[in-house]
């Protein structure tokens, strides 16, 4: 056709794609593991934050949709990542700055060491299975994020913890003590939590414990995202992305005047931060704060409109670890 001739390049070759993923699996040698997939990387163009642990590997990357696809092979080419499930959303653009790969004493922070989901850990059920399962009279769905994720979108009915940070959620076990003869689905944003969550459920004796494979977003490719009210908070540049295309419903305020509104943001003061949905007017009204002394603190950042901003890097160098042979004729 006369219009691909003047269009050479396909849409596919300027595709960038994200990927989610984790993978609980023992690494016996994680700093030389670390360095080997951080130069991968780097040579791939990926970008991205990519956690590394003596009990596996969790990373967010995009790229351009050809790194990527080679990025998926070269880790399914290790055998103990063979069984790796991958998330894959198309995006125009990259959406991180910087290739960030980290080692850490767990992937996913819980301060559940001694747990190992690759020995034991809740049922894993398929999205479509989940689908299926969820309206059930005896099925109790949990949501295992932070209160700042949940309050801006979570499944119709599910129970929330109100909670700052994963590892805080072993204290609410009580609120949960009323469900142990029901059916317990945990469910997250990529599925990683669940694998510890569900793992810790099950040790503190609650007996029918299952899990959303691959979470809300796995669930929203899927399956479409039915009966996800509200967005999903996402770590990059989105901030929050549209999971359901069934029923969606917003479900969030605006912080400042209490509008609906699910315009995610992160406050414009970097020593508040808040994690807030600000709607469109009141987030130019308030240069992206969440309040008057955030609007006038010395410190805050420019607004663009979209309430992300870079992390600063705290000496992150992208390049340590990596061995720079100076040239000959230097
Ligand atoms: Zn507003
Ligand atoms: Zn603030």
């Amino acid at each position: 056709m006369e219009n691909e001739e003047k269009h050479p390049q396909s849409a596919l070759e300027t595709d960038f794609l994200v990927l989610l993923y984790y993978c609980f699996t023992p690494i016996e040698d994680p700093e030389t593991f670390r360095e080997e997939h951080h130069i991968w990387c780097l040579a791939h163009h990926l970008k991205g934050r990519i956690i590394v642990a003596s009990e596996g590997i969790n990373g967010t990357i995009s790229g351009l949709r050809v790194d990527c696809e080679a990025y998926m092979q070269y880790v399914k080419s290790y055998s103990r990542f063979k069984d790796i499930d991958f998330k894959v959303e198309t995006t125009q653009a990259h959406t991180f700055e910087k290739m960030h790969v980290r080692i850490k004493d767990e992937i996913v922070h819980s301060g559940l060491t001694h747990i190992k989901p690759w020995e034991r850990t809740g049922k894993h059920l398929e999205p479509a299975e989940f689908k299926q399962m969820k309206g059930q009279d005896d099925v109790i769905l949990v949501d295992f994020r932070s209160t700042y994720e949940h309050s801006v979108g979570h499944f119709k009915g599910a129970v929330t913890l109100d909670i700052e940070n994963f590892r805080d959620f072993p204290e609410k076990m009580e609120e949960l003590s009323k469900f142990k003869d029901k059916k317990i689905i945990t469910y997250c944003t990529g599925g990683i939590k669940c694998e510890k969550a569900s793992a810790f459920l099950l040790e503190q004796g609650f007996e029918n414990v299952y899990q959303l494979h691959g979470g809300i977003i796995k669930y929203g490719i899927e399956e479409g995202g039915e009966d996800f009210e509200g967005k999903c908070y996402v770590f990059d540049n989105r901030v929050a992305v549209d999971v359901n295309k069934v029923n969606p419903k917003i479900v969030s305020t605006c912080f400042v005047c209490g509008t609906l509104s699910d315009r995610m943001v992160n406050c414009a003061n970097p020593i508040c931060n808040n994690h807030i949905p600000i709607c469109e007017n009141c987030g130019w009204q308030k240069d992206g704060a969440c309040s008057a002394e955030c609007k006038v603190h010395p410190e805050k950042r420019a607004y663009d409109g979209t309430g992300y901003y870079q992390k600063t890097p705290n000496g992150y160098n992208p390049y340590i670890g990596l061995v720079r042979k100076r040239p000959d004729n230097f």
